[in-house]
């Protein structure tokens, strides 16, 4: 049975794909690890304190518990990024580097590392940007998730690293709070509409970008590394997509449920950010290659989390 690291789980992502691992492959065989310690569900498992800068001892993890699979997850997002480029560029290469480093040297059998649709930038395609385009992206997260693909692509042509990764579109989830993206607005609107708040939009209406629900992100994380490795032909990172949609049409979805919403449009830096990403994804070769279907569309979507989000913050 493979042994799998998640570092960055306490995150927006982390938070939910940890749990859904530990169901797949066990408790014990999940140990979750982060820069901050556990909250809720994720502190009843085995947990690790650990920086994923710190090369040496994220080798006495792996050695500790056998690791054979790494899900490295920590980075420093978007909006947060252009705040603090020196750092985001550090964290988020050399924590890549760190875990491709030890892939390599300790012949782990699959490692899985997110990138993001901030690889685009101005000059590419904005509608059904494909698999293959220009990549011109102008924040320094895009910079380094674009220099990391061709690290991954680069560790596995030439040391047989079994290394596979996403480029996720802006996730919404409604179980931990989103890490400082330019997408973050489609979560908050959720939490403002139950708390009867007035929500402020930091993007401008008409501001289409690639979404999708965490339930969706966390079954494509899952069935890429579970696909044969023959399968799994684009080793830098794939295109992935499910919904496209812009804040209006969110605003209208949540209305179906709180009719008196008030919501206003103030941009901000952010701005700039999303408009040099795509509106939309062609994620065929995700599809074709090992079988990618997305389940909830927008309205779907938003059932689910007032189904489930009440309970959580009252
Ligand atoms: P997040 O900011 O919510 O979580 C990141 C986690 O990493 C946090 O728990 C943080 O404490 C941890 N961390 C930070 N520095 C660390 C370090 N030095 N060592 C160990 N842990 C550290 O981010 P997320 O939304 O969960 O994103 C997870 C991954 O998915 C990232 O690589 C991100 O770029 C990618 N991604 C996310 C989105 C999105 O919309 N959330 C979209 C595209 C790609």
């Amino acid at each position: 049975m493979d042994k799998i690291l998640v570092i960055g789980a306490c995150g927006q992502l982390g938070s939910e794909l940890t749990l859904e691992l530990r169901k797949i492959y066990g408790e014990a065989n999940v140990i979750a690890s982060d820069i901050n310690l556990p909250k809720n569900e994720l502190a009843d498992g085995v947990f690790e304190t650990l920086d994923v800068m710190d090369a040496r001892r994220l080798g006495e993890v792996v050695d500790h518990h056998n690791i054979t699979q790494i899900y490295h997850l920590a980075a420093i997002l978007s909006a947060v990024g252009e705040k603090k480029p020196d750092f985001a560029w550090r964290l988020n290469m050399e924590g890549l580097m760190n875990v491709l480093q030890l892939a390599k040297e300790k012949k782990l059998h699959k490692v899985y590392w997110p990138s993001s649709i901030a690889v685009f930038g101005p000059g590419t395609p904005k509608q059904l940007t494909p698999q293959d385009c220009v990549m011109d992206p102008n924040t320094v997260y895009g910079i380094s998730k674009l220099a990391g693909e061709r690290w991954c692509q680069y560790y596995f042509e030439k040391f047989g690293v079994d290394v596979r990764s996403l480029r996720y579109p802006g996730l919404i989830g409604y179980k931990a709070l989103p890490g400082g993206g330019t997408t973050d607005y489609a979560v908050d609107i959720f939490y403002k509409a139950l708390e009867g708040e007035r929500f402020e939009c930091f993007l401008e209406k008409g501001s289409y970008l690639p979404m999708m629900y965490m339930p969706d992100a966390i079954k494509a994380t899952i069935d890429l590394m579970e696909s044969d490795a023959a399968k799994v032909k684009v080793r830098s990172s794939y295109n992935l997509a499910a919904i496209s949609f812009a804040p209006e049409d969110v605003v209208e979805s949540v209305r179906q449920h709180i009719p008196d919403l008030e919501v206003i449009y103030k941009p901000d830096f952010r701005q700039t950010i999303a408009d040099s990403w795509p509106d939309s994804i062609d994620d065929s070769r995700a599809r074709s290659d090992w079988g990618w279907q997305h389940a909830f569309d927008l309205d779907k979507m938003t059932a689910d989390i007032f189904k489930h989000l009440p309970a959580l913050i009252e």
